[in-house]
């Protein structure tokens, strides 16, 4: 009987992908919408110096205040965003909320002493967006070197000639590149030889079990090694725990972000953490 029913098999299937369609022509629908209703926040969550024992560097994470669902995390919509090619606008939109907010900090004498943006690929496939980049940064007269790009590795795998070429644009711009979810994909020693990153950015899947496992010490501690002698510095991701900043200090780390220190804070939540840590330090 299931010989002749290719028909209705396609029927059921079509039947069954149907709300899937739907419900994403929907969320793409909400998404455009969203960016025009500016429902995008940005979040900042400190990123913190463990050798200088001072100084605090910012990464911004975007969120989606959505009016029914409260805030959605980027995790359930920047793939789709870069599908539809959304990402551009609001890729575009995060560098500059961020530039302006971290230079309002500065010109009020609150020390930030890098910002780190996350860019997509499909923004950097962008051949406009390197010149939008540099306007930015005019616009919002903030200093290039103060500014660190946070790439994949994924990125740099499919990178085309273009791309690569971008980021050498980039980085003779005085823009600094890190690489980010370090540990996560395909050994990446290649790409720090052939692409000019500033920063490598351990993953927190790494970094959780730094204590427990001599293993995933080791292997942070090759990371750090290596990368110092490249002449790149490291940030630990996924801190949560006094142990693990202080296993990471010991290894040799410069920088580490994570709950220990703080969550992604809005902007002025940020800013009173930041007071708070400085009359702390
Ligand atoms: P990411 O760039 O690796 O950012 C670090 C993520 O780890 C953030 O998740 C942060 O909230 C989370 N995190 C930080 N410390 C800890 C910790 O101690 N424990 C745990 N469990 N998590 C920690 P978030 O904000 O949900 O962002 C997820 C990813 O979404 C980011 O990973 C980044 O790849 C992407 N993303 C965020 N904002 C943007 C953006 O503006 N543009 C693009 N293209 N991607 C973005
Ligand atoms: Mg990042
Ligand atoms: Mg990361
Ligand atoms: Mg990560």
């Amino acid at each position: 009987q299931a010989k002749d029913d290719g028909r209705n098999r396609y029927r059921c299937y079509t039947q069954d992908i149907l709300p899937q369609i739907e419900s994403r022509l929907l969320m793409e629908r909400e998404l455009r919408q969203a960016f025009e209703n500016k429902q995008f926040v940005v979040y900042f969550q400190p990123v913190i110096n463990l050798k200088l024992g001072k100084g605090v560097g910012v990464e911004a994470l975007i969120r989606w205040q959505h009016p029914e669902r409260g805030i959605i995390p980027p995790a359930e919509f920047i793939q789709l965003a870069e599908e539809t090619g959304l990402i551009i606008p609001i890729g575009e939109w995060v560098l500059k909320r961020s530039l302006d907010q971290v230079k309002s900090w500065l010109a009020r004498g609150i020390p930030v002493s890098k910002l780190s943006v996350n860019v997509s690929g499909v923004q950097l496939k962008d051949a406009r967006f390197v010149d939008k980049l540099n306007q930015m940064l005019i616009s919002s007269q903030f200093p290039a070197n103060k500014l660190i790009l946070e790439i994949t590795e994924s990125i740099l795998l499919k990178a085309s000639e273009e791309v690569s070429n971008r980021l050498q644009a980039i980085k003779a711009s005085n823009i600094n590149i890190a690489l980010d979810d370090f540990g996560t994909g395909y050994s990446s020693i290649t790409y720090l030889k052939s692409f000019p990153v500033d920063v490598l950015k351990i993953d927190r899947s790494l970094v959780t079990g730094i204590n427990a496992s001599s293993d995933d010490a080791a292997i942070v501690e090759a990371i750090t090694v290596m990368a110092h002698r490249l002449g790149i510095e490291v940030t630990a991701e996924g801190v949560e725990r006094n142990e693990q900043k202080l296993l990471l200090e010991s290894i040799g780390c410069d920088c580490g972000q994570g709950y220990y220190w703080s969550k992604p804070l809005p902007a002025a939540a940020f800013e009173a953490w930041l007071a708070r840590a400085e009359q702390g330090e």
